[in-house]
């Protein structure tokens, strides 16, 4: 026999086991999950790659999994016709923790024993393979890759710091691809391998699963079956004048064991809308892209004509933790469908501008080729239309979340998603009208709760022209700003900037419903009061003072003006029409140093 290799488990993977078995004792059964979720990922694999390389589907045309369960001894086999490991796979996927899954898993367990521990949201992560030993005190993985010609077995145990690898040599055991898991129960857990159980929890679990999932069962039909008579009743029938008086027919039922389609395999997004409820909209999203939060809106769609898609689109409840987001996102949050087949989640770049990056979904289209690449996808003229389509699309879906009657939804999504619209003022020009009423600000007027540009259009006063706000880099600072003073006294609202994007991004927009944006800091604000005998007789009474300041300063100031824009304080610095605001200039500086 070929030797047994051991290996030690990579000291994350030990800590990782004792916390999965340590922190959902109470919800075992997500094990199954899991395992499905992993064969499901290793089909859609092997179906992505067989479309440029047929030959990978030569061995077992078939994608399937199947569940078999043998409750006498308690085991529990799953067999996939995926993508299979390696020998060098096994080691490096269910030695080592390099998974994203299991990476975010780890993140909200610390993060709910920061908050008080709270272990039902942590099953609902994903929590990956190793929950396997959740139920299992002995798991066997057996798996044959198209890349190999021999099939390994990669052994593990509960509470074992260590795992084997061998050959596979009993031809009995030989899978012509894919991957088998043999999982030997514990004692108290073998009431899984129960087939009525298995069926539950696939039924249950897997809802979503665009493969088939049999699971074996046990059938019955009935016959009608002749028996002889008793015969001694048969005696007492006297002459037995009618020979077939003699015989009876009985039903039985005759047992045998089957696969049996467990699951639905239709994609919900090929359903028709109308048939589909929000509950399965959230199970959607929350299994596929292992969220335990309900998305705060959600929107499905079919497009004809030009270009042929479907698309289910999600407004998450939290923006995605940790810094790379915005500026670099890697997301993984589209995940593009070709005719049903599952291309990739890595082009989310191509189908979203980066500032809607935190839009999660799947695109199915029609139009596009099996083989699709990124350069394919840059150049075609069918992504741009589709690129376009989402993103109105995504802007309904936010409008609709700005609309609604629970004001805490807008909130919620302003305090994590504000900052990427902000950015869309600055890289979307063609998408300003549907950025712009979603945008949200302080101002004099209401220092608690922010306020949309058209809250603040309907509260201008009948002659004003222009929108106006000051930068600065807090409320408190902003409404202490002199710049204010005569602004209050008439009681025009000033839009506070809070924000280091929120100056930059007004710029950008330039207007809104055509009045201009103005900043009270520059210095030939106009509030059309202008009074010019007044400021005649200003000048000549302050004109020297002025002359006098300026030489006092020299160049540390611009310029020296009378000014009639402040009603208390006797002076304020303010910045030249064309150059940095003063709060601009602190930004940059912030940078430079
Ligand atoms: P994740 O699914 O988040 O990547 P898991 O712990 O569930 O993390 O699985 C770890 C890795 O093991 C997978 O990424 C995959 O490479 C490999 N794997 C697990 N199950 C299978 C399977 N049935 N077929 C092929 N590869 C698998
Ligand atoms: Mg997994």
């Amino acid at each position: 026999a070929p030797p047994v290799q051991k290996y030690e488990y990579q000291a994350e993977v030990s800590r990782l086991m004792d916390l999965i078995v340590n922190s959902l004792y109470s919800n075992k059964e997500v094990f199954l999950r899991e395992l499905i979720s992993n064969a499901s990922d290793a089909l859609d694999k092997l179906r992505f790659l067989s479309v440029t390389q047929p030959d990978l589907m030569k061995e077992a045309a078939d994608l399937d999994i199947r569940i078999q369960t043998d409750k006498d001894n308690g085991i529990i086999t799953i067999t996939d016709t995926g993508i299979g490991m390696t020998q060098q796979e096994l080691v490096d996927c269910l030695g080592t923790i390099a998974q994203s899954g299991t990476a975010k898993f780890l993140k909200a367990l610390k993060d709910s024993k920061d908050a008080g521990g709270d272990n039902n949201l942590i099953g609902q992560f994903g929590v990956g393979f190793y929950s396997a030993f959740l139920v299992a005190e002995r798991v066997a993985v057996s798996t044959k890759s198209p890349k190999s010609d021999k099939q390994y077995v990669w052994e593990g145990e509960a509470n074992s710091s260590s795992y084997s690898i061998r050959e596979e040599t009993d031809p009995e055991k030989f899978i012509p691809r894919g991957t088998r898991l043999t999982l030997y129960l514990k004692r108290d857990e073998k009431g899984f391998a129960h087939p009525e159980r298995i069926q539950k929890l696939v039924k249950n679990y897997s809802q979503f699963v665009s493969f088939p999932i049999y699971t074996w069962q046990e059938k019955g039909y009935t016959k009608e079956v002749e028996v002889d008579e008793d015969p001694a009743e048969a005696k007492n029938d006297e002459q037995g004048e009618k020979a077939e008086k003699k015989r009876k027919t009985k039903t039985v039922v005759e047992k045998y064991w089957d696969w049996e389609l467990t699951n639905e395999t239709q994609p919900i997004w090929l359903r028709n809308p109308k048939e589909v409820t929000t509950e399965e909209y959230n199970e959607f999203y929350k299994k596929t892209f292992n969220e335990y939060l309900e998305p705060l809106a959600s929107s499905h769609f079919t497009t004809e004509g030009e270009v042929e898609f479907r698309s289910i689109l999600y407004v998450p409840a939290v923006a995605p933790m940790g810094k790379e987001d915005i500026v670099n996102p890697k997301t993984k949050n589209i995940r593009l469908y070709v005719k049903r087949v599952f291309i990739s989640d890595d082009f989310d770049g191509e189908l979203f501008p980066r500032y809607l990056s935190f839009v999660k979904g799947v695109v199915d289209s029609n139009d596009l080729p099996l083989n699709v690449s990124r350069e394919i996808l840059q150049e075609s003229r069918i992504v741009r239309i589709m690129r376009k389509r989402l993103v109105r699309k995504a802007f309904d879906m936010i409008l609709g979340i700005s609309m609604s009657d629970n004001r805490d939804d807008y909130d919620k999504f302003w305090e994590n998603f504000g900052k990427h619209l902000k950015l869309g003022c600055i890289e979307d020009r063609d998408n300003h009208k549907r950025i712009a009423p979603l945008l949200r600000f302080f101002s004099s007027q209401s220092e608690q709760d922010m306020i949309s540009l058209d809250e603040y259009v309907e509260n201008m006063k009948p002659d004003q022209k222009d929108i106006y706000y000051v930068a600065s880099d807090s409320v408190t600072s902003a409404k202490n700003t002199p710049f204010l003073e005569r602004l209050i006294e008439k009681q025009l609202e000033v839009l506070y900037l809070v924000d280091p994007i929120d100056e930059v991004a007004i710029q950008n927009l330039k207007s809104y419903k055509e009045k201009n944006f103005v900043d009270i800091s520059k210095e030939d604000l106009d509030l059309g009061d202008k009074n010019e005998e007044k400021e005649k007789v200003m000048k000549q009474e302050f004109g020297p003072t002025c002359d006098w300041i300026k030489n006092r300063l020299g160049d540390k100031v611009a310029s020296v003006q009378i000014s009639n824009r402040l009603s208390s304080s006797p002076c304020v610095l303010v910045s030249g029409k064309f150059g940095w605001s003063a709060n601009m200039e602190r930004l940059m500086k912030a940078q430079t140093t």
